[in-house]
This record gives structure tokens, C-alpha cells and sequence, in this order.
């Protein structure tokens, strides 16, 4: 990342803090951040039996599911679906799942348009090179407004002037032009109730409505989403925005639980009556049933990559795809393997623990990057310099 930028990240950065710093001590703040980690914990212990649980609970509400064991497996079944629907440009909502198995990547082989409905996603996917996002929530938070501007011009072919409010209308006529004729959308859950079989995504944007009224609408989502019900994973959910984005709430939680149907005449029933006439969920292994547990208690709220001192400073380079950071790091290894997680920065964290103090359901990603890099040593992923010491160590009894 270029120097403006991260100066631009660390300022959007300190906004985001201030504001949800405000929050965090109130009474109703207190009692999610007590209850988060319980619920975590309890969904992650006891993960294979909610997932049955789930999957009852879905085949009870015509939710279609698949369960994918690796991000492969997640994409065929993918493909399979456009197939089936004869699909050219898909709507799709932010999602680290849809990241983690490099969707858009793949659709781009298959000539397959996907247009990124949520307005920061759509500035990254207009600017093309160097389009990692740097915070779960804030993707773009790296880009001023001029920056911003001549990614819209330039790619739009528009001349909007760098005023927000320009910009938004200019990007917002593109993607919903873009969307006429799309007939699926794709998004991932921010959690996923096992009893009731329901599916929690919150927005801001009104951008999930969108995705969520096409014919077809695939959700993809790690099985460590899964919480016992659905008071959980709203108090997930409103963990999540408050450290994520400074308020309580967002402007819209869809709670999605079937498809859209009616049976408003003579009580037959009919299916696509506005949204989805077909909800497919793609419950996402891809390395997590050997992840060290309290990596997946994780709610994407981004709050550790905000107070981190390295990731201020080098910005997303330290983290692995969309996931950010000492814990995108961490989760490396079970995504991919030692080597994915040596070069995604393990040895960049400073083990200062400001991450695990900043983080409301208290994952300790210090302890866990410490412990991961003498696993990762043990496999030969470890910094020359360690090497030379360490050879000195065996051959001269001293590391000079
Ligand atoms: S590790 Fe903790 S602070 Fe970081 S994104 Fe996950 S829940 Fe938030």
C-alpha cells in the first residue's frame, strides 16, 4: 500500500474507534460483549451437532443446503447452480467466505459478470490492481475521495466531481443497470441459527434486498457461523456492528428463512412471489474442523486489525486474502497450509496483545501466531536469519 493510503486507512481507522469507544462501556454493550464469547464458544464446542440441527431445521424451511468440504467443492456446486439457471451476471454482497474461495476469480474464467453491490466492494473491484480490501466493513477505508473519483471516471467513462454524493449516484445507476437482467444473487451470512434454520445478514446499504430478490439466491457460509438460535445470532450481529462500525445497529437485518412464497389463493402455494424462489445454502468446511478452536469465535468485526500497530503501519499485507491480520494469518494455516501462513506474516506480528485486549469475544490471536510459528518452524517455515542462529547454536554452542 502506497503511504497516502495507509495515512487514509489510519485516519478512517481512528473515526471507527472513536465512535465505537463511545459505545462499548454502555450497560446494553457490556452485557453482548459477556454474552459473545459464551455463544461463540458454545457454538464452536459443539459445532457438529448444530450443524445437524441445521440442516433439520433447513430441510423443515425448502432451504436448499450443500455442505462443502473444500473452497472447490464450494465453487462446483456454484457452478452447477448457474449452470441450472442459465446465469451471466450475478448480484453479489460483501462476503470474506466469497473471498476466502476466490469466487470472483473463478467467475472471471467463466466469463461470468459479478457485479459487487456493496459500494466500497464495487470501488475495489473498479480500481482492479491492488484491490484487497483493508477492513471487514469499511473496504475502501484506504482511499480519499479524490482517489476515489478517478477509479469511478476512469473506469465508468463518467466526470463526477470528488463529492461523495455524486459518486454514490454514479456507482449506484452503474451496478443496478449492471443488474437488469441478473437472475442470481450471492452473498455470505453473518450468522446462522440453527434452531429456527435462519440466515442473519446485516447491511447499511440496502444492498442485500437487492441480492436477495433474484430468482436464485446462494449464501455462502463458514460452518463456524452456526449459533444455537436466533436471539444468538442477533446478539452476534449487534456485537459485530457495534465494534465494527460505532453504532448499535445497521439500517437493515435480513433474517432469511426460506423462499419467497404465497398462499394467498385457494392456499396453494406458490413460490417467487418478490424474492428468492430458491435459497441455496453452501455450508463451508475448507479447513475449519482443524482450526485451532478459538480462531473461529472470530465475528468479522475488524476491531483487532484497527488497534493493531503493525497492520497500521504496513496495512493489509499482514493477512491472508480478505482475512485481515494476526487472526487472518492464523486462520492461513487451516485454509490453505505453513507456508501460505508464513508468507501471510506470521513473523510481522509483534506479539504485543493489543489485538486480544481491543477484541469483544477475546481471542488470544498473540498467543495462537506464537504457538503457530514453532508449528510452522517445525515444518521449515521459519525467517533466515532464525536459521543462522539456529545453526550456529548446534555448531558453535552460541548464536554469534
Ligand atoms: S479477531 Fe476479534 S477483534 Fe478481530 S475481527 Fe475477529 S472478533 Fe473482531
Amino acid at each position: 500500500m502506497k503511504d497516502s493510503e495507509l495515512e487514509t486507512m489510519r485516519n478512517s481507522f481512528n473515526t471507527v474507534k472513536n465512535r465505537s469507544n463511545s459505545l462499548i462501556e454502555s450497560p446494553s454493550a457490556k452485557r453482548l460483549i459477556s454474552r459473545g464469547r459464551e455463544i461463540k464458544k458454545y457454538s464452536i464446542e459443539n459445532n457438529d451437532e448444530l450443524l445437524n440441527q441445521v440442516c433439520e431445521s433447513f430441510k423443515r424451511n425448502d432451504v436448499d443446503f450443500k455442505i462443502a468440504e473444500t473452497a472447490e467443492d464450494a465453487l462446483s456446486i456454484i457452478d452447477d447452480l448457474l449452470c441450472e439457471y442459465d446465469c451471466n451476471t450475478i448480484a453479489k454482497a460483501k462476503s470474506n467466505t466469497l473471498g476466502e474461495i476466490n469466487l470472483k476469480r473463478h467467475l472471471a474464467n467463466e466469463n461470468i459478470d459479478v457485479v459487487e453491490t456493496d459500494l466500497g466492494d464495487r470501488i475495489l473491484q473498479l480500481k482492479k490492481i491492488d484491490n484487497k480490501p483493508v477492513h471487514p466493513t469499511g473496504p475502501a477505508s484506504h482511499l480519499n475521495v479524490d482517489n476515489i473519483t478517478d477509479i469511478v471516471n476512469e473506469s465508468l467513462d463518467v466526470n463526477v466531481n470528488p463529492v461523495p454524493r455524486e459518486i454514490m449516484e454514479a456507482v449506484r445507476y452503474d451496478v443496478l443497470k449492471r443488474l437488469e437482467n441478473a437472475n442470481v444473487g450471492i452473498s455470505g451470512a453473518n450468522a446462522i441459527a440453527s434452531e429456527e434454520g435462519s440466515i442473519v445478514m446485516v447491511h447499511n446499504e440496502g444492498n442485500i434486498s437487492l441480492v436477495s430478490l433474484k430468482d436464485l439466491h446462494i449464501i455462502v457460509a463458514g460452518i463456524d457461523k452456526i449459533v444455537p438460535t436466533l436471539e444468538d445470532a442477533i446478539s452476534i450481529v449487534k456485537l459485530e456492528t457495534i465494534f465494527a462500525t460505532g453504532n448499535y445497529v445497521t439500517s437493515y437485518m435480513n433474517v432469511i428463512s426460506g423462499p419467497s412464497k404465497t398462499a394467498d389463493i385457494e392456499k396453494k402455494l406458490l413460490k417467487n412471489m418478490y424474492g428468492a424462489e430458491r435459497v441455496v445454502v453452501i455450508l463451508l468446511d475448507n479447513g475449519r474442523s482443524d482450526a485451532t478452536q478459538e480462531c473461529l469465535y472470530c465475528i468479522g468485526c475488524g476491531n483487532c486489525v484497527v488497534h493493531c500497530p503493525v497492520y497500521n503501519a504496513v496495512g493489509n499485507e499482514f493477512g491472508f486474502n480478505n482475512y485481515l491480520g494476526g487472526r487472518g494469518v492464523a486462520m492461513s494455516k487451516f485454509i490453505e497450509d505453513d507456508e501460505t501462513c508464513y508468507n501471510s506474516g506470521l513473523y510481522m506480528c509483534t506479539l504485543c496483545g493489543l489485538c486480544t485486549l481491543n477484541c469483544p469475544v477475546d481471542i488470544p490471536t498473540n498467543e495462537i501466531i506464537e504457538n503457530m510459528r514453532k508449528l510452522s518452524a517445525d515444518a521449515g517455515f521459519y525467517p533466515k536469519a532464525h536459521g543462522i542462529i539456529k545453526d550456529n547454536v548446534s555448531s558453535k554452542d552460541s548464536p554469534y
